[in-house]
């Protein structure tokens, strides 16, 4: 079977046993969505996900365990670090969160240039670990292809997204402020966490000098008043503890695990079969569509085959491109959809290479309490409306402030002198990172290895993607407007650093899969549908034409949701689901990218299930 995706095979008992309405590849924060929405609407739903089973609560190890708990006191040794080059240099790869990345020797992949490719192989994907941050992007992303002449004009617009942004921050908990920006539009939020007393002067003089900027709270997806629909999840308020890369028992912070799969698994529609590698996806060419998938089990190394009528694609961005490639057949001898020659090619990422770090004096009588789980954001100032520096785009900008502990004085560490000092706050340190808009080029690409395979048989990827002139003048700037504005606000000891990283240690890669009006320049609709094979979507980040300056989660939410409309929208209402009518809220809520309004009733065509 794997080396030979043309073939069907005609067993019609295990066609029977292993058919369903839908399936989803991925159980990470796009897949979690996509299982929810289509559960919801009464799809009998299969997730193959290639990790193993990652229960809430029950499976969070560390969650509640000290520092002195670890052998190493939570610190990542120098052992770890040397086998694990990749993955160790992720700020959240250390002692309590390290089962829940994929280690470098696991799954190689082949850099034809530096790319640091951070994975969670699990049910619940990445969303057990990520940062939490979660911003809608305002038009000025979406219009900004079209308006600066790179990639292809997206196919949808700000309007198109926003009721599918409500529909998932309402369902996931998103703390925030309304602050009334074009740059970064307000949403359904909860109420937001505070800003301590050093950064709520930085962004008064922020305010006081410059009429573009403005400095807020950061939006992010933790339960600060739990509604009553996050109770129905069974989760609990946030206990500001910030330990959420372990998993949180509370159930504080989205993720699938504790959020969209439980949910999707109470409708009594959801099938979850773990250790499920997804080999490629089955066309039949009699048929003109995809019929199902071929999958290897992880621990076995068996074959087998599902079968559904329509395919949801969320192994995230480079993943979903690889089973894509993979995806061979007489009609798509090139990877699924690969007529156009553009599969796997316009991938772009995040720049997070700047960071500007400093102290201010005084405030020695203010303190904050509990660890707040995010950070102040300020949305991008460059390039908004009209091209106005020497690149293209801008850049989001995270600040923060926080006191020194003991080690600030120097002391000997030792006896009575620590002893006092542990029980003193010290100075203040601040600092203001970046996350840089980068432009997709066709020269950043992800293709297949031709000799080198994984344990699975299957084609290790390569990675060629790397930074271009545009993102170094980008660098320069933000190094330079984060200097001037800390020093406006009276930060001393200013040091800027490139730090080098390479492309996808931001963990924000996008593309290879672009969704566009012209399917000889794109590969999917505006619904997330292949344009060559309608009952296939992708809802990951590999369908997203740029990137932005702001975090993609609500974004891929909202595009799943919106690409919904396609897929529920084109599935034959009377056949498909088991009850009456689909609202198209579902599959729509992922990806948010389509339009419609949330309560559009899902009225079908193409798929002639
Ligand atoms: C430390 C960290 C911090 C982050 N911070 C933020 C943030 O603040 N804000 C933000 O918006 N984003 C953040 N991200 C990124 C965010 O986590 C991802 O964008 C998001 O998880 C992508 O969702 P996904 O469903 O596409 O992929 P994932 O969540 O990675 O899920 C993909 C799933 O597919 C499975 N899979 C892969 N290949 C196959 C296959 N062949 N067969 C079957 N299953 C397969 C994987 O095992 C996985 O479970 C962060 C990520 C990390 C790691
Ligand atoms: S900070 Fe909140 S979400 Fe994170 S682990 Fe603690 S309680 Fe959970």
């Amino acid at each position: 079977m794997p080396g030979d995706s043309t073939t069907v095979k005609i067993n019609n008992k295990a066609v029977k046993q292993n058919s369903y309405d839908a399936i989803v590849i991925g159980s990470g924060i796009s897949g979690g969505w996509a299982a929810k929405e289509l559960c919801d609407h009464g799809l009998k739903t299969l997730i193959l996900e290639r990790g193993k089973d990652v229960r809430h609560i029950k499976d969070y190890p560390t969650a509640t365990k000290n520092p002195w708990d670890f052998p190493h006191r939570n610190e990542t040794t120098l052992a770890l670090k040397k086998e694990n080059q990749v993955v160790a240099r992720c700020y959240a790869f250390d002692e309590s969160a390290q089962h829940f990345f994929v280690k470098d020797k696991e799954h190689p992949y082949v850099q034809e240039k530096p790319f640091d490719w951070i994975r969670g192989y699990q049910v619940g994907g990445k969303s057990l670990m990520w940062g939490r941050e979660t911003q809608r992007w305002s038009r000025f992303e979406f219009e900004g292809p079209a308006r600066d002449n790179y990639a292809v004009d997206w196919p949808i617009r700000y309007p198109d997204l926003a009721p599918w942004y409500s529909h998932v921050e309402i369902f996931a908990g998103i703390s925030g402020n309304k602050d009334g920006l074009e740059t970064l539009p307000d949403g359904e939020f909860l109420p937001p966490w505070e800003l301590n007393c050093v950064e709520k002067h930085i962004q008064q003089k922020i305010k006081d000098n410059y009429h573009d900027r403005y400095l807020l709270t950061g939006r992010c997806a933790h339960l600060t008043k739990p509604a009553s629909i996050h109770l129905q999840q069974g989760r609990g308020q946030c206990q500001v503890r910030d330990l959420c890369t372990r998993g949180c028992p509370y159930g504080g912070y989205f993720s699938s695990n504790s959020s969209t799969l439980p949910w999707a698994e109470k409708t009594g529609n959801l099938t979850m079969k773990t250790h499920a590698v997804v080999h490629s996806i089955i066309y039949d060419e009699k048929k003109g569509k995809a019929t199902g998938v071929r999958v290897i089990d992880a621990v076995t190394k068996e074959s087998s085959e599902y079968f559904a009528k329509i395919i949801f694609v969320n192994a995230a961005c480079l993943n979903t491109n690889l089973i894509l490639l993979n995806s061979t057949s007489n009609r798509f001898p090139n990877g699924f959809g690969n007529d156009n020659g553009l599969l796997g090619k316009y991938i772009a990422f995040q720049n997070y290479r700047g960071i500007v770090t400093g102290t201010i004096d005084g405030f020695l009588d203010g303190y904050y309490f509990g660890r707040r789980p995010t950070e102040a954001i300020m949305p991008s100032f460059r390039n908004v409306c009209k091209q106005e520096t020497d690149f293209l785009r801008g850049y989001m900008v995270f600040c923060g402030a926080s006191r020194n502990g003991w080690s600030d004085k120097n002391n000997d560490g030792i006896g009575a002198g620590l002893k006092d000092e542990l029980s003193e706050a010290h100075g203040w340190r601040v600092y203001m990172s970046m996350q840089g808009e980068t432009i997709p080029k066709e020269i950043n690409h992800v293709r297949l290895s031709k000799d080198q395979k994984d344990e699975w048989g299957i084609p290790q990827l390569i990675t060629s993607v790397g930074y271009d002139d545009n993102d170094e003048k980008s660098l320069k700037d933000f190094l330079e407007q984060t200097s001037e504005m800390l020093d406006k606000a009276g930060c001393k000891n200013l040091v800027q650093r490139d730090t080098k990283q390479a492309p996808g240690l931001d963990i924000h890669e996008v593309g290879g899969v672009r969704m566009g009006k012209d399917p000889r320049t794109s590969l999917l609709n505006k619904w997330n549908q292949f344009h060559d094979c309608p009952n296939v979507f992708v809802s990951d980040g590999a369908c997203m034409t740029s990137t932005g300056t702001q975090k993609s989660f609500t974004h891929f939410y909202g595009n799943y949701c919106s690409c919904g409309k396609s897929c529920c929208g084109r599935i034959e209402t009377r056949k498909f689901v088991r009850g009456s009518k689909i609202n198209w809220p579902p599959v729509c809520m992922l990806m948010g990218l389509t339009g419609g309004k949330p309560n559009d009733q899902l009225h079908c065509y193409t798929l002639q299930c």
